[in-house]
């Protein structure tokens, strides 16, 4: 198998796996006050101090979530829950993931007024333009890092530090899905009050995220219940998952830069043989995340390009994994051509791909060009 579709998700690693067998033998309810509970507290927070390590965060200021989408979902609501009594305004970027785009279409729903930044004439985001849209009736500021469709990196460092200077109180937050554990991520660096992560995107188990939670920024909890996770979400710790969530930071943190550099690499060869084919146009913009790639394919569409690949036991997908075959809206707002859209898949490499896969794929597109495309 060539599994190309890594942004949508990854195969754990062996040290996730056995990390995760750990947290289920020791089983204890790491609420429970005894020893098995107290070993299963242990576990928990060494990855809890491993995940805020790697953000150059203290622990406290880290909460174990079922993933990337609850932890925006919190972030986003419960801002509003804080704020959106007095304020109004929210900002967001127009091509963010589902998981912030609809909480805040259903912000707009309830009253607020949401605005949604769009790429310029180029396909790029400006942190001007965020900064713009921001005005003192502005509560939140939600910005993802990385996209995941094209893997353009948004201006997020410098348009939450101009904010930051002239409206200290806004809420930033930002979704670093697809950058943690890819491009170096610091919170203070990207002065960021709130930052959600998932574990199924870096070699971790699925059903396991992070959201942290700058001290100081007090937001209300999302789950209430038992009071775990103190009390800002409640819900018996999921043990074995954030186990294997902590081990997959541990492995990968010491090497974010020799594995950007190596899938840079890869990312410059897929492009190079992209651009040696005469039909495969490379929608991705230079300086984006080398482990997402968007590309068209000439004359055949994406969903019947991915299932011709399929039979080749090779993986990618057309646009995102959340789109399921609709026109992507996102793409659309980088400006990508019409004609391009129908034909656009999503190659997203990981830290294993090799420049063997990428043969593997062109000789499959290439093959799918010969036979399907009627006029060559
Ligand atoms: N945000 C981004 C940018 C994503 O790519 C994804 C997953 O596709 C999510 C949020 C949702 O993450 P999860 O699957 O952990 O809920």
């Amino acid at each position: 198998m060539i599994y190309l579709d890594n942004a949508a998700t990854t195969k754990p690693c062996d040290e996730a796996k056995a990390a995760v067998m750990k947290g289920l033998e020791v089983f204890g309810n790491p609420s429970s006050l005894h020893r098995a509970g107290l070993d299963a507290e242990l576990l928990v927070s060494d990855a809890r101090e491993i995940i805020a390590d790697a953000l150059g965060v203290t622990p406290d200021e880290v909460y174990f979530t079922s993933g990337a989408t609850e932890s925006n979902n919190t972030a986003i609501f419960g801002a509003y829950k804080a704020h959106g009594k007095r304020k109004k305004r929210v900002v967001i970027s127009s091509v963010e993931h589902p998981a912030v785009k609809n909480p805040a279409q259903e912000l707009e729903d309830m009253g607020c007024e949401v605005i949604r930044i769009s790429p310029d004439e180029n396909g790029e985001i400006n942190a001007r333009d965020i900064f713009a849209a921001v005005n003192e009736d502005t509560f939140l500021v939600s910005c993802m890092l990385v996209n995941n469709e094209n893997g353009y990196i948004l201006p997020v460092e410098k348009a939450f530090s101009m904010i930051k200077k002239k409206y200290p109180q806004v809420i930033t937050h930002c979704d670093c899905v697809q950058g943690f554990m890819k491009i170096p991520v610091k919170a203070k660096k990207l002065n960021a009050d709130m930052i959600s992560l998932s574990g199924h995107k870096i070699y971790a188990p699925k059903g396991i995220g992070a959201l942290y939670v700058k001290k100081g920024i007090h937001i209300p909890p999302f789950m209430l219940g038992g009071g775990q996770e103190k009390g800002f979400r409640s819900g018996t710790e999921s043990v074995p998952l954030i186990c294997g969530f902590g081990a997959a930071v541990k492995k990968l943190a010491p090497n974010v830069s020799a594995n950007f550099e190596k899938a840079a690499d890869i990312q410059a060869y897929l492009i190079e043989k992209c651009n040696e084919n005469g039909d495969v146009f490379v929608n991705s913009r230079k300086g984006g995340s080398p482990y997402v790639t968007s590309i068209a394919v000439n004359g055949l569409k994406s969903e019947v390009l991915l299932h011709y690949l399929e039979k080749r036991e090779i993986y990618v997908s057309s646009g995102s994994a959340c789109s399921k075959g609709k026109k992507s809206s996102v793409l659309k707002e980088f400006r990508y051509p019409e004609q391009s859209l129908d034909s656009t898949i999503r190659i997203s490499c990981s830290i294993d791909t090799t420049k063997a896969d990428i043969d593997a794929l062109m000789e499959g597109i290439k093959s799918a060009q010969n036979d399907l495309c009627k006029v060559r």
